[in-house]
């Protein structure tokens, strides 16, 4: 399983997604991504097949202004390695974008219930399936964001560690894990994600690891909130790592 990495805070994102990415390149991967909410207010995904170095590359004449964003390694398990099947993956309307390392058991039931509903998929990822059924339930129930992710999570089945933007919130990570690992950082005003803790400890050493059926809602300028799909507010343990 490959590499997650995210931030938020007043640096610029992109340095430090690529700096992550290139600390987990250990684990293994055959293509790599980002996510970032611009300075326009956009979502700017870039992926490409191949190494950190090539992302790094095709973003030399792209917009990669912002202070949010989640970057992938992927390790293909449904879907041939190709850009159109890396990380992140967009919802239908292009607001939301997730990353997601594991496997998602159910997803072709999922999937097939979604599009006899209409919804409109681009990749053959199990992934998509996640943040395609997190929209759906945020527009047919009008709920928030953290909402629409717990109740989405109780429908899977298989392991997952994944982190979510909503580029109508520049101020929120949602992050998640079920049997695959993920780790927050905690610094001054601002957070990282990481699988392990390699892309993290040069800014902080104190983290949090999240456990099974967790939900880390990450925002600027707050403390971090972990619930469970239920809403229950939980309280981790803040670790010092060296
Ligand atoms: N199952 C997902 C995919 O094939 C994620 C693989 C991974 O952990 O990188 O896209």
């Amino acid at each position: 399983m490959c590499g997650i990495v995210g931030y938020i805070g007043k640096r610029q994102v992109f340095p430090i997604l690529i700096k992550g990415l290139k600390r987990l390149e250990y684990r293994g991967y055959d293509s790599a991504g980002v996510a970032m909410i611009n300075d326009n207010g956009d979502l700017s995904v870039y992926k490409t097949k191949g190494k950190v170095a090539d992302l790094e590359r095709f973003c030399e004449d792209k917009d990669i202004s912002g202070t949010v964003g989640i970057a992938h390694t992927r390790w293909a398990t449904h879907g041939e390695p190709s850009s159109v099947n890396a990380h992140p993956h967009y919802s239908e309307s292009k607001n939301i974008a997730i990353i997601h390392n594991g496997i998602i058991e159910n997803y072709a039931d999922l999937k097939k219930k979604l599009v006899a509903d209409g919804v409109k998929f681009r990749s053959d990822t199990d992934t998509e399936v996640i943040v395609q059924l997190i929209e759906y339930i945020q527009t047919r129930k009008n709920v928030d964001l953290l909402t629409a992710v717990r109740f989405a999570l109780t429908q899977l089945f298989g392991a997952y560690a994944i982190a979510v933007l909503d580029k109508r919130d520049k101020d929120q990570i949602i992050a998640a894990r079920k049997q695959s690992p993920l780790v927050i950082g905690i610094g001054e005003d601002e957070f990282f994600l990481g699988s392990d803790a390699t892309p993290i400890i040069e800014y902080t050493d104190k983290v949090v690891y999240l456990e099974d059926d967790n939900i880390a809602v990450i925002r600027r300028g707050e403390d971090l909130k972990v619930v469970n799909t239920l809403n229950d507010t939980l309280n981790p343990e803040v670790c010092t790592v060296d």
